[in-house]
């Protein structure tokens, strides 16, 4: 059974488990070792079934806990060599991974794919198995070709909603930041992630899951009603996590 459990989304920091049977994959580690133990332990999961941590880019909110988390659980470390380079992970079990380059990890196969965001060479993941497909694309000013036709082709998609047009314009931040969180190599609104859907909506049963939501320029009901209004999906079949200490399991099959 392929199962994804969302265990943190967002600024506060970044940690998604993709479990095959008795394996698992981590991708990204902004916690704690503790705090994200904790979070495990939540949702069920035995951390001897990880087996690899794969990280997306090199903002502290995805690698905060990293060096820590892979010591700890003694797995190896995937990224690309630009990130890797990027942030201190200390002593770890480096494996270089390039973009577009698949390879198998856990009974997986694994994907990673360009994405635009102010980080070195930052990357969403397509992960198939059991001829199931799961997209995890967050942290983007706009999608690439490639994470579109993932989001296509996914029975699961974990998809950034980072904010709301309107609170961010309204909102507190100082313009610049504004500027840069709207910019191509920022992070999705609310409405360009609703078109994205609506416009690869081929898939009856694909699930949607939206990430990565901030918490001063969005907020959980504006995500998902902006989402179901622009594409027809049923508000309650629209998924997000609440706030920091929510997680979600949600199980991918055809
Ligand atoms: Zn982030
Ligand atoms: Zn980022």
């Amino acid at each position: 059974m392929l199962e994804v459990h969302v265990l943190a989304s967002g600024s506060d920091g970044n940690c998604i488990v993709v479990q095959l049977d008795d394996e698992a994959v981590m991708i990204d580690a902004g916690l704690s070792y503790k705090y994200t133990h904790k979070l495990m332990e939540l949702e069920g999961i035995d951390e001897s079934t990880i087996k690899a941590l794969l990280i997306t880019h090199e903002h502290n909110d995805h690698v905060a806990g990293a060096g820590v988390m892979a010591r700890k659980l003694k797995i190896p470390l995937y990224c690309n060599q630009n990130t890797f380079m990027a942030f201190n992970a200390g002593k770890v079990d480096w494996r270089e991974i390039r973009m577009m380059g698949s390879f198998d990890l856990c009974g997986m196969n694994v994907t990673p794919l360009p994405t635009f965001h102010d980080a070195v060479e930052p990357c969403a993941f397509m992960l198939k198995a059991d001829g199931s497909n799961v997209l995890v694309a967050t942290d983007t000013g706009k999608l690439s070709f490639q994470c579109e036709k993932a989001l296509e082709e996914a029975d699961l998609a974990v998809i950034e909603a980072n904010y709301d047009s309107k609170m961010l314009r309204d909102g507190p931040y100082p313009e610049p930041l504004k500027k840069r969180i709207a910019s191509d190599h920022g992070h999705l609104c609310n409405t360009v992630t609703a078109d994205a859907i609506r416009k690869t909506a081929v898939n009856e049963n694909r699930k949607i899951f939206l990430a990565h939501l901030s918490k001063n320029n969005n907020t959980p009901d504006i995500a998902r009603q902006t989402v179901s209004d622009i594409t027809g999906i049923k508000r309650f079949k629209i998924d997000c996590l609440e706030r920091l200490g929510d997680t979600r399991t949600i199980s991918v099959s055809r």
